[in-house]
């Protein structure tokens, strides 16, 4: 008899495949990437065909301060990057329409509590597009809106 090499041991609890296959129990397996709340901006201000720049100058009184306005819009769509305050994302509705619920939601709940969000647009329940025809879209896909579907896109 050889005495077994010291070792972790193997792994031999198994975990039953009616157990694994549990909905509730992966919610870090979402397809695609996470869309986290610097996304989330970045494709509200898309949306809104605003550049960095334009969406700046919906933000400050002053042609001083657009550098400073730039630098903050920037700092708030860098991967990984979350407002500290709510005033600041309140502020930024001055600039294009989304949610500040839904930028929170992100920030702070698990991925399970997440709104449904289009991928395209950044769209979700109550920032909905315009369907051209005064009414809204609504989902084609888990994540995509019909508006985003059709190609040209009728959001902002
Ligand atoms: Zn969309
Ligand atoms: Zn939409």
């Amino acid at each position: 008899m050889i005495a077994p090499l010291p070792g972790p041991a193997p792994l031999r609890r198994r975990v039953s495949a009616a157990l694994v296959l549990q909905p509730s129990l992966w919610p870090e397996l979402v397809e695609a990437p996470r869309l986290t709340p610097s996304d989330y901006l970045r494709l509200r201000r898309v949306a809104a065909r605003l550049s960095i720049a334009e969406a700046a100058d919906r933000l400050v009184d002053s042609r001083a301060d657009h550098r400073r306005a730039v630098a903050f819009l920037r700092r708030l769509e860098t991967p990984g990057r979350t407002a500290l305050y709510r005033s600041t994302i309140a502020h930024l509705l001055r600039a294009f329409p989304f949610d500040p619920d839904v930028y929170w939601q992100l920030a702070e709940e698990p991925p399970h509590r997440h709104p449904r969000i289009c991928r395209g647009c950044g769209c979700s329940a109550h920032d909905r597009c315009g369907d051209g025809e005064g009414g809204a879209c609504r989902w084609v896909e888990q994540d995509r809106c019909s508006a985003c579907s059709r190609g040209g896109r009728t959001c902002a």
